[in-house]
Parts: C-alpha cells; sequence; structure tokens
C-alpha cells in the first residue's frame, strides 16, 4: 500500500529527462553565449553498445551535464525519489578536489535557482554584482 501510494506520487512527477530537457532550455535562453552540454552515460543500452562506450571513456557515475566556462557540473534528479549512488558520489568528490562544483539538483526548478544561486555567489566575489 505505502509502495502504491509512493509510486502514485512518483508517476505524476516528470522524469529526469523532463526536468533537464526544461533546466537545459532554460539555460540557453537565460546564459546566452556561455555553453551546456549533457554527457550521455546513463540509459538503456545493449552490452555490447556498453562496452564499446566504456573502453572510449564513457564513466558511470560523471554528472550529466557540464558548463565548461563555469567548471560547474549538474547532477539532475527527479523532484523526488532520485538518490545519489556510490559511482556518483565518487565523482563529485573527485570533481570538487581539482576545483570544481557540483550542484545535484532535484528537478528544473531546484537546477534554475541553484545556477542563479552560483551565478550571483560568483558575481559578489569577483566584484562585479
Ligand atoms: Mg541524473
Amino acid at each position: 500500500m505505502v509502495q502504491r501510494t509512493r509510486n502514485a506520487v512518483l508517476d505524476r512527477l516528470p522524469t529526469e529527462h523532463e526536468e533537464q530537457r526544461e533546466f537545459v532550455s532554460w539555460f540557453r535562453k537565460t546564459h546566452q553565449g556561455t555553453r551546456i552540454f549533457a554527457i550521455p552515460n546513463g540509459g538503456a543500452r545493449n552490452i555490447a553498445t556498453a562496452s564499446r562506450l566504456k573502453v572510449e571513456g564513457v564513466s558511470r557515475g560523471v554528472p550529466d551535464l557540464y558548463i565548461p566556462a563555469w567548471n560547474v557540473w549538474v547532477e539532475m534528479k527527479r523532484q523526488k525519489g532520485g538518490r545519489v549512488d556510490d559511482a556518483q558520489l565518487d565523482w563529485h568528490c573527485y570533481l570538487t578536489e581539482v576545483g570544481h562544483s557540483v550542484l545535484v539538483c532535484q528537478g528544473f526548478e531546484d537546477a534554475k535557482e541553484q545556477i542563479t544561486a552560483w551565478v550571483r555567489k560568483q558575481g559578489e566575489s569577483d566584484g562585479t554584482a
């Protein structure tokens, strides 16, 4: 019963794909000239494709999106139910250690708020805000 209620709530929420699509669309309109791209390291694929991508360097746990000009990575999750797994956490620790920022965002609205806060914080620290 509890499981069914939980699934019914999740079923009404946008998928991670939908959240990420909204976020990328918003980002490209709002921050024109600042590039963002997706790292396609998730999703269903057959074993042959998975093996081929792995030897080419695709790594499980790398965040979903990267903004190179800012050294910001975005790990997108659904509004509810998404969790950071061990492989993701390992990458987040590494990226933070080498001086990048990693934002774990629970949906489009959260991502928008976190990016906006990140930009504001940068402006404050470099005196442009
Ligand atoms: Mg994700």
